[in-house]
C-alpha cells in the first residue's frame, strides 16, 4: 500500500489492488476516512498507521456503494460510515450486496479475514451539502453515472478534491449509472477541478489539477463517442491495456442492453 500526503491534512493510501484509495482529510484533533484499501493486510496496517501520521479517525465516509470502497469499518469497526442519501438508499434496496462482492472477491483469491463486513450505523448525508469536520467543513457534490448513486468531497481548505470513480488516470469510464448522468457529474466536477490543486480518483494515484482536467477531457470525448456509436468509441491513451478493452467492451454490450459480467 503507497501512502502519499498532499496536504498537511490530506493523506492518500493506495491499495496493491485496482489501487483503489482510501483518503485521511484532518482537521484540528479530528479525522475522517474516506473509501478504503481492500486487502486484510491493508487494513489491518491503517488504524496505527493514521495514528502515527496523527490522523485521529473519528468517521468513516464512503464516495459510493460499490463494495470496495465500503470497507472502511474493517479497520474502524466503532466508527460510524457517513455517505450520500442515493448511496444510503441504495444500500438499503440490495442489503447485503457489499458482502457479497467482498465474499466473491476473497474467494477468487483465497483470502481469509479476520471478521465479516459489517456496514453498522450508515448515515446518511443530504448531497449538495456540508460535513463538519473540527472547525470545518467539507463540501459534498452529487457524483452519479459510474454507479447510480455518489459523491464527490471538496476540501477547501487543502483544494483537494476526492471524486470516487470518476477522472482515472488507470480506468476507462464504466457508466454503470448512465452516460448522460455520468457526463452531467463530469460537468460538475470541472469548476471544482478549475480551483484544485490535487484530485484524488477513486483508483489511481493522486493528480495535479491540470492532468484531472486533461483526463476529463478525455472522458468526455469517450463518453460522447460512446453515445453516439458505441463500436466505434476509441479508448483513451495510455488506458487501452486488455483489461479497459474488456471494460470497454462491457460498456458497448450494456448499451446494447445485452446481459454483461461486470
Ligand atoms: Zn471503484
Amino acid at each position: 500500500m503507497r501512502a502519499s500526503s498532499v496536504h498537511e491534512d490530506v493523506i492518500v493510501l493506495e491499495s496493491r489492488v485496482w489501487r483503489t484509495t482510501a483518503t485521511a482529510v484532518r482537521s484540528g484533533d479530528e479525522a475522517f476516512l474516506i473509501d478504503s484499501p481492500v486487502f486484510p493486510d491493508e487494513l489491518e496496517l491503517l488504524p496505527s498507521l493514521l495514528e502515527q501520521a496523527r490522523f485521529p479517525v473519528r468517521g468513516l465516509l464512503a464516495s459510493h456503494g460499490d463494495w470496495d470502497h465500503l470497507l472502511g469499518r474493517l479497520a474502524f469497526p466503532g466508527s460510524a460510515l457517513g455517505v450520500a442519501e442515493t448511496t444510503a438508499a441504495r444500500l438499503r434496496a440490495q442489503p447485503g450486496e457489499a458482502q457479497r462482492g467482498l465474499r466473491d472477491f476473497d474467494e477468487r483469491h483465497y483470502l481469509e479475514r479476520p471478521a465479516p463486513l459489517a456496514l453498522g450505523s450508515v448515515e446518511a448525508l443530504p448531497v449538495p451539502g456540508y460535513c463538519g469536520l473540527g472547525e470545518r467543513e467539507l463540501e459534498l457534490h452529487p457524483a452519479d453515472g459510474h454507479t447510480v448513486d455518489g459523491m464527490a468531497v471538496w476540501i477547501g481548505w487543502a483544494a483537494v478534491l476526492v471524486c470516487g470513480d470518476y477522472l482515472s488516470p488507470v480506468e476507462i469510464p464504466t457508466p454503470d449509472g448512465g452516460i448522460d448522468a455520468y457526463l452531467a457529474t463530469l460537468a460538475r466536477l470541472e469548476p471544482l477541478l478549475r480551483a484544485a490543486a490535487h484530485v484524488i480518483p477513486g483508483h489511481g494515484s493522486p493528480l495535479a489539477a491540470p492532468t484531472a482536467l486533461e483526463l476529463l477531457t478525455e472522458d468526455r470525448a469517450y463518453l460522447e463517442a460512446l453515445r453516439a456509436e458505441p463500436a466505434s468509441a476509441r479508448l483513451p491513451a495510455g488506458r487501452r491495456d486488455a483489461e479497459q478493452r474488456r471494460l470497454h467492451a462491457a460498456n458497448v454490450a450494456r448499451l446494447r442492453g445485452e446481459p454483461s459480467d461486470s
